[in-house]
C-alpha cells in the first residue's frame, strides 16, 4: 500500500460535472473518467475531493458518493449550461472559488489532476500561487480536433496555446492511448513529461449478460441483426456514416435488421439539432422502420443493450481514447470502429472487432456485414474482446498506475507532504 495516512487529492473538471447524468450535451467520457479515478483512487486509500462548476441552481453543491470520495460543484458564472468554448472568462472566478473553499477548510491541496484544457489552465493559474503538483489528463486535443472539424470556434487559438503552455510546464500529462501520446508530441510540444496510462472500465457492470436475456428484457426479437451506436449526438462520433453504412448493408431490407441508436438530446441545444439531422438522413435513406433511438441510456439499462447487440459501432472522426468501445468488449460484443485516435489501440482488428476509415460508409458496411452474417465469428470476437478488456482496462489498475505516479511526485516535492495550513 502507498501510505498508511489518507492523502488529499483534488480531481478538477470544470466543464465535466462526475455526479450528473451521463449521455447528453457534452457529458460523457470525461465525466465518466473523472467520477471512476475519483472512486478507484478513494478505494486505494485516498481522501478524494472531484470540484466543478454548478450549472444548474437545483444541483447540490456538495455530493458525497463515498466516504472519502465527493463531488464539490462551485459557484462559476450563471448557474445555467454553458458550452465548453464559451467557458474561459468564468474560470477566474472558479479559481477564487476554489481558493475561498481551501480557506474554510483551512487545507491547501498540495497535489491537483486537471482535466481539459480549461481545468489545465484553472490548476496553471493556481500553481502561480500556491506550491502544488500538477497532473493532466486532456480528454481531447484541440491541434487533432480542430482537423477534424470545418467550424473552429473563436477560443481555438488561446485553447491551442494553453495546451501547449499545460504540456510543457505541468508535472505530469497522462495520455489514455499510445496515439494521443503520439499527437502531444507531433502536434503539440516535444517538451515535458507524458505519461500513458489507458482509461478503463467497470468489468463488473458490463459483461454477464446473456444476449438472449438482454433481448427479452428489451423486447428484441432472438433472431434480430441488432446494430448498436450509443453516445453523445456530436458531429464528430459519425454516427451519419453509421447511418449510411447500414443504408449500403447487404442485410438492407430483411425484417430482422435493426439500428439502435441511443444517446440524450435537448431540443435546441447542438445535441438536439445533431439528433434532428440524423433523424432526417434516417428517413430519407428510408431507414425509420428499423431505427430506433432509445434517447439517454443510464446504468440500469445500458448494459442489456450492449449485451444485446450483435455489433456495436463507433465511427468517430477523432477520439483520443472512446469509451464505448471498451465497454463494448467487456459485454462480448465485437466493435467496428474507425481507425483513429486511442480506438486503434483498444480494438484489435480481426480479434476483437474490425477497424475502417473514418467516414467511409462503404467499409463500415462491409465490416458491419461480415460480423452480422457470421454468428460463430461474433461470439469469438465477444470473447477475445472480453479478455483484451480484464486484462488491460480496468479502473483498479488505472487508480494504482496513477497512485504511483501521484506518489513519486510528492515524494519528490518536500513541501507538499506537509499539508500546510492556511492562516483564516
Ligand atoms: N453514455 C451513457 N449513456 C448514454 C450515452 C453515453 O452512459 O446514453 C456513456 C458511455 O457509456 C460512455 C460515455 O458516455 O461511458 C461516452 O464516453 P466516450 O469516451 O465513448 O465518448 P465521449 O463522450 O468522451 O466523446
Amino acid at each position: 500500500m502507498f501510505q498508511s495516512t489518507k492523502h488529499r487529492i483534488a480531481l478538477i473538471s470544470v466543464d465535466g460535472d462526475p455526479a450528473i447524468e451521463i449521455g447528453q450535451e457534452e457529458a460523457g467520457g470525461q465525466n465518466v473518467y473523472v467520477r471512476q479515478v475519483g472512486n478507484a483512487l478513494a478505494k486505494l486509500g485516498w481522501q478524494v475531493d472531484m470540484f466543478t462548476r454548478r450549472s444548474s441552481s437545483q444541483q447540490a453543491a456538495i455530493i458525497q458518493h463515498s466516504p472519502n470520495c465527493r463531488t464539490i460543484r462551485l459557484n462559476t458564472g450563471p448557474a445555467q449550461f454553458i458550452g465548453r468554448d464559451h467557458l474561459f472568462d468564468y474560470l477566474p472566478e472558479f479559481i477564487a472559488e476554489f481558493q475561498r473553499f481551501q480557506m474554510s477548510e483551512g487545507f491547501r491541496y498540495s497535489l491537483i489532476h486537471t482535466n481539459y484544457w480549461l481545468s489545465s489552465w484553472v490548476g496553471m493559474e493556481l500553481k502561480k500561487k500556491q506550491s502544488l503538483i500538477q497532473v493532466h489528463t486532456y480528454h481531447s486535443l484541440g491541434a487533432v480536433k480542430y482537423r477534424s472539424i470545418d467550424d473552429v470556434p473563436a477560443i481555438a487559438a488561446q485553447r491551442l496555446a494553453i495546451e501547449q503552455a499545460c504540456l510543457e510546464t505541468v508535472d505530469c500529462v497522462i495520455a489514455t492511448s499510445p496515439q494521443e501520446q503520439q499527437h502531444m508530441r507531433t502536434l503539440v510540444s516535444h517538451k515535458g513529461n507524458i505519461e500513458m496510462i489507458p482509461c478503463g472500465t467497470d468489468l463488473d457492470k458490463f459483461g454477464g449478460i446473456k444476449r438472449s436475456v438482454a433481448r427479452e428484457k428489451l423486447g428484441i426479437a432472438p433472431d434480430a441483426k441488432m446494430v448498436f451506436y450509443v453516445g453523445r449526438f456530436d458531429r464528430r462520433k459519425g454516427i451519419e456514416t453509421l447511418v449510411r453504412s447500414v443504408a449500403r448493408s447487404s442485410l438492407r431490407g430483411q425484417a430482422n435488421l435493426q439500428l439502435v441508436i441511443g444517446g440524450g438530446s435537448r431540443p435546441g441545444q447542438s445535441d438536439g439539432m445533431e439528433r434532428d439531422r440524423i433523424t432526417n438522413i434516417v428517413a430519407q435513406l428510408g431507414l425509420q422502420d428499423c431505427t430506433t433511438f432509445p434517447g439517454r441510456l443510464d446504468d440500469t439499462v445500458l448494459p442489456f443493450y450492449y449485451a444485446a447487440a450483435d455489433v456495436c459501432v463507433v465511427p468517430s472522426h477523432y477520439e483520443p481514447f472512446g469509451l464505448v468501445a471498451i465497454e463494448a468488449m467487456a459485454s462480448q460484443t465485437p466493435v467496428v470502429a474507425s481507425n483513429v485516435g486511442g480506438l486503434q489501440f483498444t480494438v484489435i482488428p480481426e480479434v476483437t472487432g474490425l477497424l475502417a476509415p473514418p467516414k467511409d460508409e462503404a467499409a463500415f458496411a462491409a465490416a458491419i456485414d461480415r460480423i452480422l452474417t457470421n454468428p460463430d465469428w461474433r461470439d469469438q470476437l465477444g470473447v477475445d474482446g472480453r479478455l483484451r478488456v480484464e486484462i488491460a482496462f480496468s479502473w483498479k489498475s488505472v487508480a494504482s498506475r496513477l497512485t504511483n505516479i501521484y506518489t513519486h511526485l510528492l515524494t519528490q516535492t518536500a513541501e507538499t507532504v506537509q499539508h500546510p495550513q492556511i492562516a483564516a
